[in-house]
């Protein structure tokens, strides 16, 4: 990414998605691709296979909705605890390598930093008790207390009423496409798009937005441009 694609001395306010943006989606992937699939082939005595197709194609139907991160609605839907299964692969959760050195920039900037996940309450818990993620934020919010996901307009305006920031000075962080672009369409100024979300898997190819692979180019940048408090 070229230094300029991004103007520090405009941003004071950074709003931050979690799983693939701070975290490694390996364990996400790992966790609804395979051991909710083995998990559920137990329990529905079916083969491997068809638990994966079923549950591959309940996913698509979902995808993007409330539902789809609702960890209530897959339990309903499978019959199994969810929250119990993650914990079985919990060691799997993980800082991304470049995350830490970024938040610590940014805090040291002056700058706000909010978390806004559409995970569910019970997975940010997950994950702030096997990450300590929440002492680098101001504020975190899961939207699911705002009813609708990062997809939605809705929620931009629902969350721009309860944490007023400015779109002119705000930036966002997100691994998703459709969820950058949603923010941009409500007119959130900077944006930076995570082209390698999970670890395991190869890098995704963005060119709508700045796009990074790490964090580390950018924080000479971050700390050149402190916020005037
Ligand atoms: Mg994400």
């Amino acid at each position: 990414m070229k230094k300029s694609m991004l103007d520090w001395s405009e941003i004071k306010t950074v709003l931050l998605d979690m799983d693939g943006t701070l975290l490694d989606l390996h364990f996400d992937n790992q966790f609804w691709l395979e051991h909710l699939p083995k998990r559920y082939s137990e329990e529905a005595n079916i083969s491997l296979a068809e638990a994966k197709e079923k549950l591959v194609s309940h996913y698509h139907k979902v995808s993007g909705t409330i539902a789809w991160y609702c960890l209530d609605y897959w339990a309903q839907q499978t019959q199994l605890p969810i929250t119990a299964l993650k914990r079985e692969i919990d060691h799997l959760i993980k800082l991304r390598a470049d995350a830490h050195d970024f938040l610590t920039a940014l805090r040291t900037s002056g700058r706000e930093i909010i978390l806004v996940t559409n995970a569910h309450p019970d997975s940010l818990s997950l994950k702030i008790e096997r990450t300590q993620l929440d002492k680098y934020f101001d504020v975190l919010y899961s939207t699911h207390e705002f009813g609708v996901t990062k997809e939605s307009q809705l929620l931009w305006q629902r969350l721009q009423k309860k944490q007023p920031f400015e779109l002119n000075s705000t930036l966002f962080v997100d691994d998703s496409l459709p969820i950058l672009q949603s923010a941009n369409l409500y007119g959130i100024k900077h944006l930076l798009a995570i082209t390698n979300p999970d670890s395991q898997q190869p890098e995704n190819n963005i060119s709508q937005f700045p796009a990074i692979n790490d964090y580390s180019v950018l924080l000479e940048d971050i700390l050149n441009n402190p916020v005037n408090l």
